[in-house]
């Protein structure tokens, strides 16, 4: 049986009768298949589920799709029921934030400023803002992050590492399409012509990726020619991180890294990344 609570009050009480080990799935709802494959994971190794649903203001910047953000909750509770979460927490703005912007924010410092953080200023903070309220009230013992979202994984990671928070950080492994395209809310933007030229994201990387055992800039170039020959598709970044997300130097370098890419299709932002190793 899944409970949903709206208030921290309710959340907090809730909260305490609930059997451990307590796995959160912090999400903004428009629930999808990389959605249920969180809960699902949670689900196989935690005494109890709790997730969120919550389009957090404080991480979308001014121009973002903040007032759009998809919405669908009577499908995202059939979902958590069928993925059986025991406790939804789903506020609204006033009940997250009750004195309005809060005062006090966490920094995601020279990690949340690289990527995303440079195309998108102040979004990790209010990233790591809210999921530090979330770690307080909720005192999960494991929490669950997509790897699409990798830089947001990584920071996230952090944030329990350098903060104290006595919590495993788990990752999950990107879901996509059948032809390849990474699941994200967003993708409901897309016009057809769109979500045909988005495609060009995911066959970079998997180009990119087979060319990755003949060096970084090979791999680099590999990728690049498939975003050059897709129509309507404006890259942002394509990049090979660190796990650390510092950029990965064109030589000498050994050992695990990402392939990053953002790119706008039409006036939709998609990110997408792979695991390599160099
Ligand atoms: P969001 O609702 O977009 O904030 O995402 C909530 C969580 O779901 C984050 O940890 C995301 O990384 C994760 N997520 C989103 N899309 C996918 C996907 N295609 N595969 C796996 N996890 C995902």
């Amino acid at each position: 049986m899944t409970r949903v609570v709206r208030t921290r009050a309710d959340l907090r009480a809730a909260r305490d009768g609930l059997p451990g080990p307590v796995g959160l799935v912090p999400t903004m709802g428009a629930l999808h298949a990389g959605h249920r494959a969180l809960l699902a994971a949670a689900r196989s190794s935690s005494g109890s589920v709790v997730t969120s649903v919550f389009v957090n203001p404080l991480q979308f910047g001014p121009g973002e799709d903040l007032d759009r953000y998809p919405r669908s909750w009577e499908d995202d509770l059939a979902m958590c029921e069928a993925e059986g979460v025991d406790l939804v927490f789903a506020p609204d703005v006033a009940e997250m934030y009750p004195h309005g912007e809060p005062a006090v924010r966490v920094v995601s410092g020279p990690v949340g400023a690289r990527f995303e953080g440079a195309s998108r200023p102040g979004h990790f903070d209010g990233v790591l803002t809210v999921v530090t309220k979330l770690f307080q009230l909720v005192r999960p013992q494991r929490t669950f992050f997509g790897e699409k979202d990798a830089q947001q994984l990584a920071l996230v990671s952090l944030l329990a590492r350098d903060l104290d928070f006595a919590v495993e950080v788990v990752g999950v492994p990107t879901v996509r399409e059948p032809d390849g395209l990474a699941l994200s809310s967003r993708n409901v933007y897309l016009s057809p012509t769109e979500r045909r030229s988005a495609l060009a994201l995911s066959r970079a990387l998997t180009e990119a990726a087979s060319a990755a055992p003949g060096g970084v800039s090979n791999a680099l170039a590999a990728g690049r020619a498939v975003l050059d020959a897709a129509p309507g598709v404006a890259v942002d970044y394509f990049a090979a991180v660190t796990p650390e997300f510092a950029p990965v130097p064109a030589t000498g370098f050994a050992g695990p890294a990402r392939l990053v890419v953002a790119a706008r299709v039409g006036k939709t932002r998609l990110i997408d990344n792979v695991a390599v190793v160099f």
